[in-house]
């Protein structure tokens, strides 16, 4: 059976960004494809102390998987939940795979260049994050790992790591599928960017400052309401759904197919040659709060227990999993 994988850092509260472009559509993804293949989710928490940790790392990792269950991620048999640093092959698999890894291609992530830039402070595990997340991938043979476009060179990464390794030392990684079919297996060929609210030609970013450019998942309904109300817009008083010109407007036509589930080419037609755009926000802001009202009750009715006795099961088939495939790998370089 092949293994999709997929992991959110727990580092802080998500938006509704977040949720809408990366949570939403794996869950959906993983719902369609549990019933013949394994889907891994764990939660990366030796990725998240490379950062800084907004509240309390424990509580976060509860609450990211609160977040898949409540966005409707469906448990089988064939549906995976574990923590990271609760399968000790993934350190292990990371050591020995920087010995495969070369500092030029490390450095040559984006990631890396963009997080390390001009400071000498950056931490090692910044470099070397990208290296424990090809083990990630490949103790589990995962051939599908659903990411965002920020990810894929790590996907190549992972890619050339296991064939290096397949090369020197004998057939024991599957290699993931590249990015190109990554992204079909995804079927979303047109990602979904949702903008900041206030400043709309750039993403929205749990990062960003200013509170009213973004929508957080844990925001009161009625205020995430007001804050679309004072979303930027234009002053062309035409609803058209054009990101470059209109990147307001196109925003918000967006965000209500996704939060209404219904395909965006309808809610163009049904918005086109709209000229008061304070009736769209009106419906926007209707149907976010709604949408966050009904998260959040959902969430709220997930009992920390039952999030446990996930852990536990998924563990016991991680850890399972994992440390067979070391034993393969230390067997091949000769360390058993
Ligand atoms: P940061 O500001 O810290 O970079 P972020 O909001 O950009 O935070 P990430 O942790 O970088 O979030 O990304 C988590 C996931 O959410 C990734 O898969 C990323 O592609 C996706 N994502 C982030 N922002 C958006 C957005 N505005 N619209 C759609 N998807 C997004
Ligand atoms: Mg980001």
């Amino acid at each position: 059976m092949k293994t999709i994988l997929t992991g959110i850092r727990a580092n802080s509260e998500l938006t509704l960004g977040n949720y809408l472009g990366a949570l939403l559509p794996m869950v959906r993804l993983a719902n369609k494809h549990s019933n013949e293949m394994n889907v891994n989710i764990f939660v990366p928490d030796l990725h998240s102390i490379i950062a800084e940790i907004d509240g309390d790392l424990q509580k976060n990792i509860l609450r990211t998987i609160k977040y898949y269950l409540a966005a409707g991620l469906e448990l089988n048999e064939n549906v995976h939940i574990y923590r990271q640093s609760y399968v000790p092959a993934h350190s292990e698999l990371c050591w020995i795979l920087n010995c495969v890894a070369l500092m030029g291609e490390a450095s040559r992530m984006t990631q890396f260049k963009e997080k390390s830039e001009g400071r000498d402070s950056c931490n090692v595990g910044i470099f070397d994050y990208p290296v424990l997340m090809a083990a990630d991938i490949l103790l589990y043979s995962a051939e599908y790992v659903p990411i965002g476009e920020d990810q894929f060179q790590h996907i190549e990464l992972t890619r050339n790591l296991a064939t290096r390794f397949n090369n020197k030392y004998g057939e024991v990684f599957v290699v993931p599928v590249k990015t190109a079919e990554q992204v079909k297996f995804m079927g979303i060929s047109d990602g979904v960017r949702i903008r900041d609210l206030l400043n709309p030609e750039k993403k929205m970013s749990k990062s960003t400052l200013a509170e009213n450019s973004k929508i957080m998942l844990d925001d009161d309904p009625a205020k995430a309401g007001k804050k679309i109300m004072s979303a930027t817009t234009d002053s062309l008083a035409k609803v058209k759904f054009d990101m470059f010109n209109q990147p307001g407007i196109s925003n918000l036509l967006q965000i209500e197919a996704l939060v209404t589930d219904t395909p965006l080419q309808d809610v163009i037609m049904t918005w086109a040659g709209e000229t008061r755009y304070g009736e769209l926000k009106k419906k926007v802001a209707e149907d976010v709060t709604r949408m966050l009202t009904d998260f959040q009750a959902r969430l709220s009715r997930i009992r920390d227990e039952s999030i446990y006795e996930l852990f536990e099961d998924g563990e016991e088939y991680a850890n399972h999993v994992a440390s067979a495939k070391l034993l393969e790998v230390q067997k091949a370089v000769g360390l058993r």
